[in-house]
């Protein structure tokens, strides 16, 4: 029979490396597993059937007993992506009228990110708009100052991924049109937006808004 002599101090270190490298597996896991339920597919397809994303909204894990169907669909999928947000979520979308959409972009704020939001003039405007909401938030809306339609529909996650393609963020949009959205990771492109973005915050600051002149 063989004995290995091992000090206390040396069982002490196995013990502890070893729950090291068990919770190192397990946070791997973890990631892997919420990488994959943030966005399984690089495009999306709308519409969904009318489904709820509250559940993924609630800080803890609860029970939503709305009566709508709360599977997995390319809502939940966009709505996973923009709370993935850690550091930016910067959002440039002609209409923002959806509830579902508009509150994430709340819940993303509330964590401590940064958001921004560019809108169309004349759509913010109409009944349904979310501007007011995300303003009562405190999130800084901008927009633009003319007849032409400020008409993108893109969103920046941490300014690294970009979320981009036809869906306004509208009820419309997400449960009714035939709509696409493309997820691009590539730098290239992604910086290319980042600074239409930047372009258009600083040219829509409201220090340099002309309304008052204009004839
Ligand atoms: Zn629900």
């Amino acid at each position: 029979m063989l004995l290995i002599a091992v000090s206390p101090w040396r069982g002490l270190l196995l013990v502890v490396g070893f729950s090291l490298a068990a919770e190192g597996f397990y946070y791997l896991i973890r990631s892997l597993k919420r990488l994959y339920q943030q966005c399984p597919a690089q495009v999306l397809f709308f519409p969904v059937p009318v489904t709820c994303v509250r559940p993924l909204l609630l800080s803890s894990p609860g029970h939503c007993d709305c009566g709508l169907s709360h599977r997995e669909s390319a809502l939940s999928c966009l709505t996973r992506m923009l709370l993935s947000a850690r550091h930016s979520l910067d959002v440039c979308v002609f209409t923002i009228s959806s509830v579902e959409l508009s509150s994430t972009v709340v819940v993303v704020h509330s964590r401590g990110v940064r958001v921004r939001i560019i809108t169309d003039s004349d759509y913010m405007a109409l009944a349904g708009s979310q501007v007011g909401t995300f303003r009562r938030a405190g999130i800084e809306v901008r927009h633009d100052q003319d007849t032409n339609y400020m008409h993108h529909k893109f969103a920046l996650i941490d300014g690294l991924t970009l979320v981009t393609g036809s869906l306004n963020w509208s009820a419309q949009g997400i449960f009714g049109n035939k709509e696409n959205v493309i997820i691009i990771k590539n730098s290239d492109i992604v910086k290319a937006f980042k600074e239409e973005f930047e372009q258009l915050w600083n040219e829509y600051d409201p220090a340099k808004y002309s309304f008052s002149s204009k004839k």
